[in-house]
């Protein structure tokens, strides 16, 4: 492989992490699915490679990806071990704890115990000393939160994460992480939020009168937005039926049901103002997130090089005219 810093397509659209220091691609890759036991590590090792020579320095994690839990850090550690040792801090690695990840009181949650316990086993995996993000994956209402941005903070301080952030919180709550994150004396620099044609929660205000785009855009607080493909259903591989390889087709976190009519007949006119653009409803779906000074970027995932290089391209064509995003409002479903 080349080093990553070359300038490639993705190294030259880079852009801040909020009012970070941060710079963050606007493209990064996402090891949810596709990086469990299921697939070779050959495989991950060609996507891995592949993403890193495209200039996509930012691979993101967490505790639980896989399947099993634990098996995608592992996989990706042993990646980085052969094959990025000598390029750790031209990388970005971030990973996250939350969601069930082993059995007992302490295997999930926002408690310090949990987090810190966690991201211990994640630098384990990863055979790293300190990740580049660490997230609380979502908001746990059982812990306080200034126990589970306490945690975050001692995260930092502790070497083991260069900046922390949070996932999926709503607006209300993202306020009040910054607020204990001021009061722990911490930067929360990050907010992992969905974010597709076909999921516009973040742009909708919450109980609190804000949304989350509202309140990063207010803080400083840069957005790196998840499933912009909406895990592949912005596509138009799904048109016609269900192809066998799809995400679709192996059950899971995509099942057959959001396939609905309304949401297929949103996808092809969708397709048909992509294809007016000159791009594929992929990239659209990738540009349209961007458009957003507010976005810091997108969160993709990928089963082949070439679904990757597809997305990549995205980024030749950001800009929208009023009458392509007056198109796309009526088109978008949420
Ligand atoms: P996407 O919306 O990008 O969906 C990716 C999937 O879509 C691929 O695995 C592939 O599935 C399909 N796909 C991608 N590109 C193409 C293409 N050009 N043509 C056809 N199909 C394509 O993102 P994910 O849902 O995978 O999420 C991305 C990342 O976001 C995750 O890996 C994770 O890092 C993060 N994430 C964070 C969460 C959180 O709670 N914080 C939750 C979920 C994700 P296939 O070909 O198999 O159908």
């Amino acid at each position: 492989m080349t080093s990553p810093a070359g300038s490639t397509p993705s190294a030259s659209h880079q852009r801040r992490l909020g009012g970070s220091g941060l710079a963050v691609p606007p493209i990064s890759l996402g090891l949810w699915q596709n990086f469990g036991e299921q697939t070779a590590l050959e495989t991950q090792r060609g996507l891995v490679l592949h993403a890193v020579d495209a200039g996509i320095v930012h691979i993101d994690l967490a505790n639980n990806y896989g399947p099993p839990p634990g098996a995608a850090e592992a996989s990706f550690g042993r990646i980085l071990a052969r094959d990025l040792a000598g390029h750790r801090d031209e990388l970005l690695i971030s990973t996250k704890a939350g969601y069930r990840m082993w059995p007992g009181a302490y295997g999930e949650g926002g408690s310090r115990k949990h987090l810190l316990s966690s991201l211990d086993q994640s630098l384990d995996r990863l055979g790293l000393d300190h990740v580049d993000i660490f997230y609380s994956h979502r908001y746990d209402p059982t812990t306080p939160l200034e126990e589970t941005i306490g945690a975050l903070a001692t995260a930092v301080s502790s070497g083991r994460a260069r900046y922390v952030g949070v996932s999926s919180y709503s607006a209300r709550r993202t306020r009040e992480a910054l607020a204990a994150a001021d009061t722990a004396g911490v930067r929360l620099s990050v907010h992992q939020p969905s974010y597709s044609l076909l999921n516009r929660w973040i742009e909708e205000p919450d109980a609190s009168g804000e949304s989350v785009l509202d309140v990063a855009g207010d803080a400083g607080l840069g957005v790196l937005a998840f499933s912009p493909l909406a895990q592949g259903m912005l596509t138009t591989k799904y048109l016609d039926g269900i192809p066998g390889d799809s995400r679709a087709a192996r059950g899971g976190s995509l099942p057959p049901s959001y396939l609905s009519l309304r949401n297929r007949a949103a996808i092809a006119a969708l397709a048909e103002i992509a294809s007016d653009r000159g791009q594929s409803l992929a990239q659209m779906a990738v540009s349209w997130c961007l458009r957003d000074s507010r976005v810091s970027g997108v969160l993709v995932g990928a089963r082949t090089t070439d679904q990757l290089d597809e997305n990549l391209a995205a980024l030749e064509h950001l800009d929208f005219s009023a009458a392509e995003l007056a198109a796309i409002d009526e088109n978008s479903v949420d």
